[in-house]
């Protein structure tokens, strides 16, 4: 189906009240994507009228995310089109005018209900066991009385005039028909007593204005997708196509993230805000490849997909609104695959800022020799210098119990820590080809396990238990370094041996 489409205008139209999360970015990532499988606009358009809930850095925030996921639009504040401002904050006089419109078309109304009566509706709404909703006090005020009232200086707001029979039904493109009783559908108010039209008002009248072909958005605006039908019908203008994505779920599957739950993930290594996955070692290509999968598949075992990909093979009709459970697991999953899909000089200059922050001064050659020996091993950008930083260490410091390899005595790891030193010493250099069936022959003669000899050498060499291929690891620091460290290891297991005995 998708392939025969036309070109989409989408948009992305984030509020700048807080941080931009996973669901945030996969609903900017759906857009793109459609806007580029079709050859079509993607715009970025900031909803910023509630001034109250604004954060300033929030605007900024989102669109580093996007750029770092690899999302770029063709129209936003940042770049300006034929259908801009695209910030609503710019935009208040154009609401004014469609609010205007739409009173004199008698499809809304001015509401002077004091805040005190509307919360005594309410309670009473309340007592008697209603759902709350504007009881329609003012909606039949004669237009002229109204004016009189405004012009007298009291206080109004402006509510759209729902019809209070019949039904609506409207169309979602991944969820069918959504119909409800239009006596359930509340007088919402669609420009606020401080001159500020509401989402509700704004966001038709620009999608409208920037000729949006698709809304594709989060679900929380399901249960107000028949009032916004209504309101694109009152002006009498074509609807778009409607996509609701699915909800995200936490990793239990059961409910929503809570704020403190979400504090809680950085612990672990993980969030559910975008801008975060970068500090904790994470690829943009496995985070969108992770949260692409999260309500849209291309068949039922394709998993890895690059943003061309995507691109390539993204349909609308792939979507899926059932709820999604954020998976973390397999965002490290995710993260491995695309780490392994890398060119070495691309995945070590991304490692290197990983080195720096834990103070290492990671020179380019080393880094371009290490790199390929830990590819294969770590899950985060950041188990790099976790695994690799003794490299850029000038002394390693073993401890003597690490030293000591499983089943050993200090006496007959000190031997094999001197052993081993007469067989490298006498190579040329030590790597896999030159050194380890040297080693492996040493083992045998010493009648001991691989593990038990190659221990000793690896905690000497590296100063750790767990390191990267030894052989690979002993070329990269050098023969005489590694001889030397051999050395001290020999002399500190022989003076634990003569201090233990
Ligand atoms: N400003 C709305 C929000 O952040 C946008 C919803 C939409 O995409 O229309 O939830």
């Amino acid at each position: 189906m998708t392939n025969e489409m036309k070109p989409v205008r989408v948009r992305f139209a984030p509020s700048p009240t807080g941080r931009l999360h996973l669901g945030g970015g996969r609903t900017a990532l759906y857009n793109y994507l459609l806007a580029k499988k079709t050859g079509g606009k993607f715009i970025l358009r900031i909803e910023d009228t509630d001034r109250k809930r604004y954060i300033e850095n929030a605007e900024q925030e989102l669109m580093d995310g996007l750029h770092w996921l690899g999302i770029d639009w063709d129209e936003g504040p940042d770049k300006p089109g034929e259908f801009g401002p695209y910030r609503q904050s710019e935009r208040k006089e154009i609401y004014l005018k469609y609010a205007e419109q739409l009173i004199e078309q008698g499809d809304a109304f001015y509401c002077f209900c004091t805040p005190e009566r509307l919360h005594r509706m309410k309670e009473e709404q309340e007592k008697r066991k209603e759902f709350p909703h504007y009881d329609g006090q003012c909606r039949d005020i004669p237009l002229e009385e109204a004016r009189k009232r405004i012009v007298a200086g009291e206080p109004y707001v402006i509510r759209f005039k729902t019809p209070k029979e019949g039904v609506t039904t409207v169309h979602d493109a991944i969820r069918g028909e959504i119909t409800v009783e239009n006596r359930t559908i509340d007088d919402y108010i669609i420009v606020k007593s401080d001159g500020w039209a509401l989402y509700h008002l704004a966001a038709m009248v620009d999608d409208h204005l920037m000729g949006i072909t698709h809304v594709i958005r989060g679900s929380e605006w399901i249960p107000t997708l028949p009032l916004h039908h209504m309101i694109i019908q009152a002006f009498g203008w074509e609807e778009p196509v409607w996509i609701h994505l699915s909800v995200f779920l936490k990793p239990s599957g059961k409910g929503k993230m809570s704020k403190r739950e979400s504090a809680d993930l950085i612990k672990d290594g993980y969030s559910i805000f975008l801008t975060d996955f970068k500090d904790l070692g994470y690829l943009p290509e496995a985070v969108t490849n992770w949260i692409a999968l999260m309500g849209w598949s291309y068949d039922d075992h394709t998993e890895f997909f690059t943003m061309e990909d995507l691109i390539k093979d993204f349909s609308i009709d792939h979507l899926n609104p059932s709820p999604a459970a954020i998976n973390f697991t397999k965002l490290d999953y995710f993260n491995g695959v695309h780490i392994r899909a890398l060119p070495v000089e691309d995945l070590a200059h991304r490692i290197k800022p990983f080195f720096e922050a834990k103070g290492y001064h990671p020179d380019d050659e080393t880094l371009l020799k290490i790199t390929p020996i830990i590819q294969e091993r770590i899950v985060t950008l950041d188990d790099a210098p976790e695994i690799a930083g003794f490299f850029f260490e000038d002394h390693v410091t073993p401890q003597t119990e690490d030293l000591i390899q499983k089943g050993l005595t200090a006496e007959k790891c000190a031997e094999i820590a001197e052993k081993s030193y007469q067989v490298l010493a006498d190579l040329p250099e030590i790597s896999p080809r030159i050194g380890e069936p040297e080693m492996r022959a040493l083992v045998e003669e010493l009648g001991l396990k691989p593990a038990q000899v190659f221990g000793v050498l690896r905690v000497a060499v590296t100063g750790r238990k767990v390191s990267p291929p030894l052989f690979e690891s002993m070329e990269i620091i050098g023969k005489d370094i590694v001889l030397e460290r051999i050395k001290t290891a020999a002399k500190m297991l022989r003076e634990y041996q003569s201090r233990n005995n």
